[in-house]
């Protein structure tokens, strides 16, 4: 009989800037928790040196602590598979492969290695589509983890800071998507552009969604994030805002989000 097909194909996406601090990692985490919540498997992976994602789902982050656990580092540079290294976290649908320091050491191992670019989209491929999602965090660089990224994804999700210099590095970002496409990943394309730490009382705020709303039309999001401290908190005590305060403007944007995405992908919001 010929191998069962699945019910459906991953939608890998990844959470993509090459600034720090406009964020990525939160956003990566609470999707992530958000598309679990709603019913569909989904698998977080820790792209990023920093390994902030897990951090803050609760895992710890001293050597000795990351050096008893599988990593992305050890799927990207050896035999090790992604079901191998699969950690739980306090929502039952949703997975981790964590990330760890030595991914810092990844960028210049990788250039050796075979088929470099794609070793994070072989190690998908394996998985059979047994998640619906996969949500990949990405570090702070164009380097060649977050090219693995752009390589294994078919959407990017782009979070923008509400400030001033929003679009500063996006126009890098865009050609950099540009080039891996038709390098690499045909598949690959924009799924959304969020803005982040959006104060809708102050005209900053105000210009710069203006602003991007005439850069990226139909792209970007209709939801935005609040700056709000319960985000900021959540990491610390381990928890997806949605766990950690279900109340907050936070959650409820993030709550959003998830919507959003769900529906632009006609994906039903309860699985
Ligand atoms: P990146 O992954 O892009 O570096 P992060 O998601 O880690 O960015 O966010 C940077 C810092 O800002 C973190 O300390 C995070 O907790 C905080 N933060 C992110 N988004 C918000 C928000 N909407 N409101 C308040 N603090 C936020
Ligand atoms: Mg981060």
């Amino acid at each position: 009989a010929p191998p069962e097909t699945p019910a459906h194909k991953t939608k890998v996406i990844a959470v993509v800037n090459q600034k720090g601090g406009v964020g990525k990692t939160t956003t990566a985490v609470n999707l992530a928790a958000g598309l679990a919540v709603a019913g569909h498997a989904t698998l977080l992976i820790d792209c990023d040196p920093q390994a902030n994602t897990t951090g803050g789902l609760g895992f710890r982050r001293q050597k000795d602590a990351e050096e008893q656990r599988l990593s992305i580092y050890d799927i990207l540079l050896g035999p090790t598979t992604l079901m191998e290294a699969i950690q739980p976290t306090p929502i039952d649908n949703l997975k981790l492969i964590p990330g760890s320091k030595n991914l810092i050491g990844a960028n210049i191992e990788l250039v050796e290695a075979e088929r470099r670019e794609y070793r994070l989209r072989d190690a998908i491929a394996l998985l059979n589509n047994d998640f619906r999602f996969i949500v990949l965090d990405c570090p702070p660089a164009l380097d060649l983890l977050t090219l693995n990224a752009l390589v294994a994804a078919e959407g990017l999700l782009v979070p923008l800071q509400a400030e001033y210099y929003a679009l500063e590095g996006v126009s890098e970002l865009i050609s950099t998507l540009d080039k891996v496409a038709q390098a690499f990943n045909p598949e690959l394309a924009l799924e959304g552009v969020l803005l982040t730490m959006y104060d809708d009382r102050t005209n900053l705020s105000q210009q710069v969604a203006a602003n991007l709303k005439e850069f990226f039309g139909d792209k970007l999001l209709k939801t935005t994030i609040p700056r709000n401290v319960r985000l900021a908190e959540a990491p610390s005590h381990g928890l997806p805002v949605e766990l950690y305060d279900p109340r907050s403007r936070g959650a409820e944007a993030y709550r959003d989000l998830t919507k959003e995405i769900l529906e632009r992908n006609n994906i039903a919001l309860s699985n």
